[in-house]
């Protein structure tokens, strides 16, 4: 049974009020908060000579303000160096404050509050079965089976989870594109990175969840205490860094990392108004800039799976995720790989308010079910654009939106709109609604409760909870969205960044999306908040050495 840690409605209210004024007037970051002070100093400069170049110093340079660039400019921070944090939005976040909130590690302790179905236990067995020539992932299919054997021989019936367990998903869900060795340190360390966000602030939600694509039920989701979305993933950072007096210098875009002997010496670019700025980086640089969703013509370059992903698909990215530290790490020669895989979200948008499958199924807009919905988010966006219009419905009942919020902390019931959520206290009049016939509706809904209370689905979904059929009941209306580039800048273990040979380039660390080689493929849901934190910690404490 899942257990609820209810959302604080103030603070949901707090965050959105936050969230509004970002959007409206930049960020409280250590200069936003001084705005007065600031817009005066600027001022006073474009009068005396808006062609002066800004010209600054520290020991760790990190470019780019979402979660990997706030973690690694914590580390830094934390071991005594001066840190400046460049970036190009007026205000911090990235893409990381938008997420879904659900943040992967296998945490075994937590758990086992949860019963596995016997699908459960065959999914794990499939990847034992799993064929690869790379001797660690040999190893992680070794001590699971050990794990598996002796759990079988408890007569144990627990849900079970290991790092282990998470590096055979990641790798063969990503389809053994990505580098084993940071899978391996993805989830060795997934865990460490929510005690560190818990360092900082951030609190969790007594539950453990599966989110849309991460194929197994090891998603842990914070109490909403700093927001909804992926307010918690950043802003306990952003805190920390104001305390601790960083630089952090918005609306400011880096074009540039100065090498200067093979290493890299800093950063330069321009900021909002037209001026120049040049920041020398004593230590290391650290390129977090994100990835490239919000950028068609690099979507059109590299893709080679979809058939098409120009500006008729939409994206969940915010317009700054435009690949930018890929273009500057290209131009210094540095490796880039696996920049051909692109993913697109299936359940994004104004339609979908949690990223929890547990308690909802897909329809399309015919009422029919046509996927087993904890499969891979390739596999869900591939099934919905063969569906009628490419779209889908995504079903719920009282049992995600309790009490008109769901577990993430978004107010579903104030958000009704008619055009992509519906919310209605009958099947008859949310089938009406959406103009479906009930009757298939009826039929999908029976469909989902055999699963919950059989474990045989007919689309051969395992992860089931609580049977539906408790009003109120919700559709949202959504269609496959651009989401997240798993290519990019090649790092090793160290988050260091390698150039086209393989070498290290000297002073300089990538972290986050802009990397390439810890997803592969297909990068699972719930993933990427693990990545950008484990990576961005990493890329931090040896940057900032
Ligand atoms: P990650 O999840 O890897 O941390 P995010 O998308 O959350 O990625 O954050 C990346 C941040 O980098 C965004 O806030 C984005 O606006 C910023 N950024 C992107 N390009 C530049 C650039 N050229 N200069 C400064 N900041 C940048």
């Amino acid at each position: 049974m899942i257990k609820r840690l209810r959302t604080n409605p103030l603070l949901v209210g707090i965050f959105s009020l936050f969230l509004v004024s970002l959007l409206l007037v930049g960020c409280g970051t250590t200069e936003g908060d001084e705005s007065e002070t600031e817009t005066t100093e600027t001022e006073a400069v474009e009068e005396t000579d808006s062609t002066e170049k800004i010209e600054k110093e520290a020991d760790v340079v990190v470019v780019g303000a979402g979660g990997a660039g706030l973690s690694a400019a914590v580390e830094a921070q934390k071991l005594g160096n001066t840190v400046v944090v460049i970036e190009k939005m007026p205000q911090i976040g990235g893409n990381t404050i938008y997420a879904g909130s659900a943040y992967n590690s296998a945490t075994p302790e937590e758990q086992d509050d949860l019963d596995m179905s016997a699908d459960e236990l065959e999914t794990i067995e499939s990847y034992l079965d799993m064929e690869s020539d790379e001797e660690l992932v040999k190893e992680w299919q070794e001590s699971v089976r050990a794990d598996i054997e002796e759990y079988k021989a408890e007569g144990a019936n627990y849900l079970y989870d290991s790092p282990d367990f998470h590096k055979l998903q990641t790798y063969f869900g990503g389809d053994q594109v990505a580098k084993p060795q940071l899978v391996d340190i993805l989830a060795n360390n997934a865990l460490e990175g929510r005690e560190f966000l818990s360092s900082l602030g951030t609190e969790w939600q007594d539950t453990v969840n599966a989110a849309v694509g991460a194929t197994w039920r090891r998603s842990f989701t914070p109490t909403a205490k700093y927001g909804p979305a992926g307010a918690d993933f950043v802003l306990p950072q952003h805190e920390y860094l104001e305390e601790n007096d960083t630089d952090i210098m918005v609306n400011s875009k880096v074009d540039t990392i100065i090498m200067d002997d093979g290493r890299a010496v800093g950063v330069s670019g321009v900021n909002e108004d037209g001026q120049e700025f040049e920041v020398t980086a004593n230590k290391s640089v650290i390129v977090a800039t994100g990835g490239f969703g919000a950028n068609v013509d690099m979507r059109q370059k590299y893709n080679k799976h979809w058939d098409n992903l120009d500006e008729s698909i939409a994206t969940s990215n915010q317009v700054g995720a435009t690949g930018d530290g890929i273009v500057m790490a290209e131009e210094i020669d540095a490796s880039l790989i696996d920049l051909e895989w692109i993913q697109l979200i299936p359940t994004y948008g104004k339609g979908v308010w949690t990223a929890y499958i547990e308690n909802q199924f897909y329809i399309n807009n015919e009422g029919n079910r046509f996927v087993k919905e904890d499969g891979r988010r390739d596999e869900l966006s591939n099934a919905i654009l063969q569906q009628p219009d490419a779209e889908l419905y995504i079903i719920s009942d009282a049992n995600t939106v309790v009490d008109g919020v769901t577990l993430n902390g978004r107010n579903v019931d104030e958000n009704i709109d008619n055009e992509f959520s519906f919310k209605a206290d009958t099947i008859e009049e949310l089938a009406e609604m959406i103009d479906v016939p009930v009757e298939n509706l009826e039929q999908s809904i029976e469909s989902f409760n055999k699963g919950v209370n059989t474990g045989d689905d007919e689309f051969g979904r395992s992860v089931f909870d609580q049977e539906f059929g408790k009003a109120p009941f919700y559709a949202g209306l959504t269609s496959p969205m651009v989401h997240h580039t798993m290519g990019g800048i090649e790092i090793n273990e160290n988050a260091e960044v390698l150039d086209e040979e393989g070498n290290v380039i000297e002073g300089l660390f990538a972290a986050g999306e802009v990397t390439g080689g810890i997803h592969g493929a297909n990068r699972l849901g719930g993933n990427a908040i693990a990545d950008i934190t484990v990576f961005g910690r990493i890329a931090g404490q040896n940057a900032g050495k």
